[in-house]
């Protein structure tokens, strides 16, 4: 029986690249793992896969009596619906610990390093398994995206290492120009539906009694979202009734800048403010400095609740 590998749903580069470089960690070690995913990847992870030439790994979205890795998340809220019928074997994670449980002991990696690939990098170095240099480009490219090119504030001295460790693996050369080139294919949004734009890097979060939507789109240019911003709010009403949500957030994270434009649909406007010892106006609020869902807004909404 094949165990399955996969990261969080609407899934990021760290999520595919993570299930991908995972199952050949797994593979070497005698284990037969195949790297799933929980929902369309998006044109950053496209063009890392095409770089290196990956397949895109297959959809799936059940695993009911499957033996699985998770990558990139333990919140139930970004699992499969059937996850508690499967049997973890392991978290490979960067993220504060969620609410998922195991009935089994499992394997856990989770750090408070830059990204879940830079944790996979320390477990090949931990069991001796030479990263082949395509993979390697690719857990590049996944570290570079999660720590904003070593500008978040969740990104350490790990990640940085891993990234030169792997440059020279990969034989990549200039990699921050690699990262750049990445956030510019990032930043193409037009042409995009809203719904694709509010949930391309979207997470739902349990605070308290209440479930709150926070989505990201990272660019090197606020203005793509000029003449878009009615349509992202519309469609983040619409997100929000769907999932009987209290809030939904949208950060839009100007990379240059180092800052996150905050639109906000939300019951009570006030906890938002409070969170984040600021005025909204118009539902908006820019917050200088706010790169990091999960270091700088996650950990500040949860108390609210
Ligand atoms: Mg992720
Ligand atoms: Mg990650
Ligand atoms: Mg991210």
């Amino acid at each position: 029986m094949s165990t399955y590998i996969f990261g969080h749903t609407n899934p990021d580069s760290d999520s595919i690249v993570g299930a991908i470089s995972l199952s050949y960690l797994k593979n070497q070690l005698g284990e037969d793992c195949i790297p799933t995913r929980q929902g369309e990847i998006s044109p950053e992870t496209e063009f890392i896969l095409n770089k290196f030439g990956a397949k895109v790994p297959e959809l799936k979205t059940s695993y009911a009596g499957e033996n699985v890795y998770i990558v990139d998340f333990s919140d139930l809220a970004q699992a499969p619906a059937d996850i508690m019928d499967a049997t973890i074997l392991g978290i490979y994670d960067h993220h504060k610990l969620g609410d998922l449980t195991t009935s089994t002991p499992l394997e856990c990696w989770i750090r408070p390093i830059g990204c879940s690939n830079t944790v996979i990098k320390e477990a090949y170095d931990y069991h001796s398994v030479e990263i082949p240099k395509d993979i390697a480009g690719m857990m590049l490219c996944a570290i570079l995206s999660d720590t904003v090119i070593f500008k978040s504030p969740t990104c350490t001295k790990i990640d940085t290492k891993a990234v030169k460790e792997l440059a020279a693996i990969a034989g990549i050369e200039d990699y921050k120009a690699l990262g750049m080139e990445m956030f510019i294919v990032k930043s193409a949004v037009q042409g995009a539906t809203a719904r694709e734009l509010t949930t391309r890097d979207y997470k739902e979060f349990a605070m308290g009694s209440e479930k709150l939507g926070v989505g990201q789109l990272e660019v090197v240019d606020l203005s793509v979202f000029d003449n878009m911003k009615d349509d992202l709010f519309a469609d983040m009403k619409k997100l929000k009734e769907e999932g009987g949500l209290h809030s939904v957030i949208l950060l839009l994270t100007d990379i240059m800048k180092e800052g996150s434009q905050l639109l906000v649909v939300s019951d009570d406007e006030s906890k938002i403010e409070s969170a984040f010892k600021c005025k909204l106006k118009d539902s908006q609020v820019w917050l200088d400095g706010v790169l990091s869902r999960k270091k700088q807004v996650i950990p500040f909404l949860q108390p609210q609740f």
